[in-house]
């Protein structure tokens, strides 16, 4: 077996899923909304599955959807972008990621990680013989180490991976972050995989900016999106990625071999979602952030130490208050156990050296489901 995918462990987000159902935990751990998205956009796929159109769709998307990314693009960040060869349609934005990095690099060509960093890319780099140069963010502000991060780029690095709104601390990368990573990507002559799956998941009148609006970075950037995340609806695994046209040529080739094409029907349905007017944008985030400021105070009453979070699913505790027995992991095995609610240890998403005391809590939640996980934390406590 290939020895570097046997050596890796079943995914956090997996095994803390079924430790909430062995304990009857809440489970603030792996990100999902526990209500479903808009019920219009669910009735598009029922009836698109039931006209007739259920065999292979287009290698690169349904026309419709790929017009709608493209439109959305155009809509919410001013890209111009050509909807028959700068769009490909994946199954998931965990394809994209895969596909993306598939087309940029080959054997010894380093990649540019930011550390803490979603669970999928590191092994993926790896799997493609891409070699991982690893930079830390350091709690409690997780500003870019700018030093660092120059000194990571050599004349051999291909590309970085950036994700904003970032999973797990929900950093928002800012405007003079952006063109710092800009200046690097342009001097060394590398690109970047944009993991912006949270993209219309910002709070507190920030704005998500995509790398790819930079000067200069409309040749140099894939941009990926989620359907999953935009809609509520992480189960269908529809994502999407753009960028210039001569590399997404080559992004369809990776799409090809893994999954050529992605449910017809589904795709249908995110092209009338991507339609929807702007208020349904401003209230998904309007939304999830009172959510957010609803579990931020109750674990705060709590005894948690919660960090800001600008943007995702996501907000991290420090619980080094409530408790200095053992590593992070330990700690949400008591959670789980002990307390009936499962979080993600923050160790989870670093490859070095781990950091201690934080743990990741979903709040995209219903608020009864957020008053009892904050209920049972507050008697453990
Ligand atoms: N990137 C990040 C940062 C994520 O948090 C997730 C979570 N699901 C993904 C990618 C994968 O998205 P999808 O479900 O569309 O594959
Ligand atoms: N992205 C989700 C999270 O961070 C999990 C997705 C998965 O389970 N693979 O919780």
């Amino acid at each position: 077996a290939n020895s570097l995918l046997a050596n890796t462990g079943t995914t956090i987000f997996t095994v803390m899923s079924a430790l909430a159902l062995r304990h009857q935990a809440i489970n603030l751990g792996q990100g999902f909304p526990d209500t479903d998205g808009p019920a219009d956009i669910v009735a598009a796929a029922a009836a698109a599955l039931q006209d007739g159109r259920n065999q292979y769709p287009p290698l690169t998307g349904v026309p419709e959807l790929r017009q709608a990314v493209a439109a959305a693009n155009a809509r919410f960040y001013g890209l111009d972008i050509d909807p028959d060869r700068e769009v490909v349609v994946t199954s998931g934005a965990t394809e994209a990621i895969t596909a993306s990095l598939m087309a940029l690099i080959d054997p010894g060509d380093e990649v540019v990680l930011i550390e803490p960093l979603y669970d999928t890319y590191l092994p993926v780099v790896k799997l493609l013989g891409g070699v991982p140069k690893l930079v830390r963010l350091a709690p409690p502000a997780w500003e870019l180490p700018r030093a660092e991060l120059a000194a990571a780029f050599t004349p051999r690095t291909k590309a970085i991976l950036l994700n904003s709104p970032m999973n797990p601390i929900g950093k928002v990368f800012s405007a003079e972050e952006l063109g710092f990573i800009a200046g690097l990507l342009q001097q060394h002559d590398a690109y970047a995989v944009c993991d912006e799956v949270y993209e219309h998941l910002v709070f507190d009148g920030l704005s998500h900016i995509p790398l790819m609006t930079l000067p200069g970075m409309r040749e140099r950037c894939l941009r990926i999106g989620s359907a999953g995340k935009t809609f509520s609806l992480t189960g269908w695994k529809v994502g999407y990625v753009t960028g210039p046209a001569a590399l997404m040529g080559v992004v369809a080739k990776a799409h090809q071999n893994l999954t050529f094409t992605t449910a017809p029907n589904l795709q249908r349905a995110v092209a009338v979602g991507l339609a929807k007017d702007d208020s349904y944008f401003r209230g998904l985030s309007a939304d999830l952030q009172a959510q957010r400021d609803h579990l931020v105070a109750g674990l705060t009453a709590a005894g948690f130490k919660m960090l800001p979070s600008g943007g995702s699913y996501f907000v991290l505790a420090d619980y080094a208050a409530l408790d200095s027995d053992g590593d992070d992991a330990a700690f949400c095995m008591k959670l789980a156990e002990q307390a009936g609610v499962v979080a993600i240890p923050l160790s989870a998403f670093y490859a070095g050296e781990k950091p201690r005391h934080h743990v990741r809590f979903a709040f995209c939640k219903q608020t009864a489901v957020l008053d009892e996980a904050i209920a049972r934390l507050t008697r453990y406590f």
